[in-house]
């Protein structure tokens, strides 16, 4: 436990020299300028999966919201607290992204759970959150299979939310369906034109 906190401190202390220190200060330039992201990315909170590492991007380029499973919920109006909703509306709406890149990625705990069902561990939100994505599939899917049925059902949700379809309709965003295998790295993207995901 000493071991991974002492490895975060020292983390810290090289983004500082890295990003936040002299002339050149990165974090300066985004405080005083703020930031202009032109990629928004929607991944899982898993340990594995983090998009500025994998992406290898500094500070300021994306604009992150990680959630279990990575999921965008439905567009619904209500007094219910949508947290992943308003960062939606926030970096589409406000700061303009041009690109929103789901990120669906191999062995996912979320939706693991999903797939479990009944069967799974007592919990308060997670099975919850993840019906979002509950598909009818075919018994051969795995939950690596199941993972991209559940991007594609968040890219359907996403055509719920009448912004972003005006901003599609409108040439001003892409949306990206991704795919990350762990073991690998690699990255697969969803293309339309062949129905099925191909590598970056
Ligand atoms: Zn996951």
């Amino acid at each position: 436990m000493e071991k991974s906190f002492n490895k975060i401190m020292h983390g810290y202390q090289q983004f500082r020299k890295k990003y936040a220190q002299g002339d050149q200060s990165i974090m300066e330039y985004l405080s005083d300028y703020g930031q202009q992201p032109q990629v928004m990315v929607i991944a899982c909170c898993d340990s594995r999966v983090d998009p500025a590492l994998i992406l290898q991007c500094d500070p300021g380029d994306l604009f992150v919201v990680r959630n279990v499973a990575n999921i965008v919920p439905p567009f619904e109006q209500d007094d219910m607290h949508h947290g992943t909703s308003a960062a939606l509306e926030f970096g589409i709406r406000f700061l303009k992204v041009k690109h929103l890149v789901l990120l669906g990625h191999s062995q996912c705990g979320g939706i693991q759970t999903l797939l479990e069902g009944k069967h799974s561990i007592k919990n308060d939100f997670i099975s919850n959150w993840v019906s979002i994505v509950d598909e009818q599939a075919d018994n051969k899917m795995n939950a690596d299979d199941y993972a991209k049925l559940a991007v594609k059902k968040s890219y359907e949700n996403c055509l719920t939310f009448p912004w972003i379809e005006e901003k599609l309709q409108q040439n001003e965003l892409a949306i990206h369906q991704w795919y990350f295998d762990i073991k690998t790295g690699r990255i697969f993207a969803y293309s339309e034109n062949k129905n099925e995901y191909v590598e970056l």
